[in-house]
């Protein structure tokens, strides 16, 4: 039997944003039998012209496979979509796999409903952009029950990249991808400000990109000697004190405003780092940061 009639290599995509569309095709690249639905109808036309089977429900088209991979843009709309009584029926005994975004606690409470309901599921969480989907340079994160991943772990590799099982808490992928969303969006908070403040200088973006790049590899040993520092709680500063740390921040904000540039991000950082040193750790690194923001 071939993957395209064998009914356990079926799966089902709810949500076609640009995510939802790129899960489906990578699916149907892999010769699964792939059923979609879309909360605004009309999104599917190019995928049924490469075999998927248009459904005309949410509960008609999670009734036409075993798994059903859910990705809308957040819980509300996944539980919107999930919670009502004709589809929860329609999942009972059935896999979901949640693979929209949002925090560790809707992710914990899915999995509790799911339970309460006999619905069989797994959370996760997409790192990459939509491009990337059948791809090797794609990357999952997945929690709940292990032996559930397993099972269905061979129809979940035909969207390509790394898939990674994170643990029984069905909340850790998310808790994973919001801490990579964290460092995501304040590195780009960070660029589109230095871009703004070297344009106000007369460099080019393009002048400065190379330059940024070199500031960019120099992160990743850092934050694996970081991680390693704050998990042991050393926050050593012998090669960079946060004073010193702290006073080419007051660079930053400085010339910034001196262009009418917003400093706001910079002024919350030389804060925090000011906050340290006054209470008597200026001799640390800046990883003492993060105790001061928990409040220890
Ligand atoms: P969006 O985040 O914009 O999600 C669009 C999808 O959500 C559409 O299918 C839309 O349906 C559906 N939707 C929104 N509100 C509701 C609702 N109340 N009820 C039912 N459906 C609803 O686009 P993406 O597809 O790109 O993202 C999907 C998920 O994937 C998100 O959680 C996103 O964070 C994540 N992700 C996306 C990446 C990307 O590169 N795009 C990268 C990594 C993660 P409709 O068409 O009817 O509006």
């Amino acid at each position: 039997m071939s993957a395209h009639t064998d009914r356990s290599s079926a799966v089902t995509v709810l949500g076609l944003g640009p995510m939802g569309r790129a899960l489906a095709t990578a699916f149907l690249e892999a010769g699964l039998r792939t059923t979609v639905w879309n909360r605004t109808p009309g999104r599917d036309a190019d995928l049924v012209a490469k075999g998927a089977v248009s459904a005309s429900s949410a509960e008609e088209a999670v009734a036409a496979a075993p798994l059903t991979v859910v990705c809308v843009v957040n819980y509300d709309a996944s539980d919107a979509v999930l919670r009502q009584d004709a589809v929860t029926s329609a999942l009972k005994g059935r896999t979901l796999v949640n693979l929209s975004a949002d925090t560790p606690a809707r992710s914990r409470d899915t999995a509790e409903w799911a339970g309460r309901h006999g619905i069989r599921y797994l959370d996760g969480a997409i790192m990459t952009p939509a491009t990337t989907i059948g791809t090797d340079d794609a990357v999952f994160l997945h929690s709940g029950p292990e032996e559930l991943y397993r099972e269905h772990r061979p129809v979940l590799a035909a969207l390509g990249g790394t898939h990674t099982h994170l643990g029984e808490d069905p909340g850790r992928a998310a808790a994973y991808d919001i801490a990579l969303l964290d460092i995501f969006w304040t590195a780009m908070a960070g660029y589109t400000h230095a871009l703004a403040v070297a344009r106000a200088e007369g460099v080019t973006g393009t002048e400065l990109a190379p330059f940024a790049q070199g500031i960019a590899a120099i992160l990743p040993p850092l934050f694996t000697e970081f991680a390693a520092d704050t998990d042991a709680g050393t926050y050593s500063g012998e090669l960079n004190p946060i004073t010193s740390a702290a006073s080419t921040m007051a660079h930053v904000v400085h010339a910034s405003e001196a262009h009418g540039i917003d400093a706001s991000l910079m002024r919350v950082i030389e804060g925090q780092a000011r906050r340290v040193i006054a209470r008597g750790h200026g001799a640390d690194g800046f990883t003492r940061v993060a105790e001061v923001i928990t409040g220890r």
